[in-house]
């Protein structure tokens, strides 16, 4: 698929966040290629008045002038060097990264200032970076989470169309393992009735166990105006059958019925149990410098 690059300057680099386990996320690119049928940012998209059905993540906003803005901020006497969340409004190692490098600089900046972060993707082209995470885990918290909501490979072909497949992420996420990176599984969004059959899930459960996750979690589809609308169409071309089903679970909000919700996440945790995934030591990083120091020692190479 082709998609079209705008290379637009920010004015800001860091969002405030509220209601989440962070406070602060950064999104190198406005967009994503991957175009999953259930992306969340669809959503998003609605409320900016952006384009969320098939237009969706044929033009990406690339924030030319990131990294710079973001070193000007974290130099602010105000940051508190909270956590970074990356990838929340974007897969921050879509292709675009291959070429303009703006996750990675921002991750130096980020461990130049001591500031940790977390970061979600389903995109292999991280272990480019696999030296600078190494680096980074050493210095301050890292968590990286690689999206592998199913193995199932009709599944992931129709709604993932644009995106490698789970099974590269996988041996992504074993080669940062494999280097000291702490990095685990998101299996989101399961999908009811199409990959959360127990033997779905196991399957992904233990493959991330052979990959030396350090973790998983899952979430359950949710349906929020913008990402509603795509994805009910996808699934009425694709899986006709299951339509019906959907439009019962969904029509009273986005999220399904919280009993089958929370079904599905104690499977999930009982299944990384048995297989003993979370057992994993965290890497813990060595106590931080003075923020005087890290400043100092950005203003030198900023010089
Ligand atoms: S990879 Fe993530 S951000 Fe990109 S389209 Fe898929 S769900 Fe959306």
């Amino acid at each position: 698929m082709t998609a079209e690059y705008r290379e637009e300057p920010c004015r800001s680099a860091l969002n405030k966040v509220k209601g989440m386990g962070f406070k602060w996320s950064l999104n190198p690119y406005t967009g994503c290629v991957h175009r999953c049928t259930f992306c969340f940012v669809r959503a998003f998209e609605l409320r900016a008045d952006r384009p969320s059905d098939d237009r969706y993540g044929r033009s990406i906003r690339v924030k030319v002038n990131l990294v710079e803005v973001l070193r000007r901020e974290l130099l602010r006497p105000s940051w508190r060097r909270e956590l970074v969340a990356f990838g929340t409004a974007t897969d921050p190692y879509q292709p675009a990264e291959g070429r303009y490098r703006l996750t990675r600089g921002s991750v130096q900046a980020l461990v130049e200032m001591d500031t940790p972060f977390s970061l979600l993707t389903r995109g292999p082209l991280i272990v480019r970076d696999v030296d600078l995470l190494a680096d980074a885990s050493r210095r301050v918290e890292v968590t990286i989470n690689f999206s592998v909501p199913t193995l199932d490979p009709e599944v992931w072909r129709k709604t993932e169309p644009w995106t490698s497949p789970p099974r590269q992420r996988l041996r992504a996420l074993k080669v940062l393992s494999d280097a000291g990176v702490r990095a685990g599984v998101g299996m989101a969004p399961i999908l009811p009735g199409l990959s959360d059959r127990p033997e779905q899930l196991t399957d992904v459960v233990r493959a991330a166990r052979d990959a030396g996750a350090s973790f998983i979690w899952c979430n359950v589809l949710y349906l929020r105006p913008g990402t509603r609308e795509h994805f009910l169409e996808s699934l009425a071309r694709d899986w006709p059958e299951q339509l019906p089903r959907y439009e019962q679970i969904y029509a009273h909000g986005a999220y399904g019925r919280r009993a089958d919700v929370e079904a599905v996440r104690k499977q999930v945790r009982e299944l990384g149990r048995r297989h003993g995934i979370g057992d994993r030591p965290r890497l813990t990083p060595p106590p931080s410098r003075s923020r005087n120091e890290a400043v100092s020692e950005q203003l030198v190479l900023m010089a």
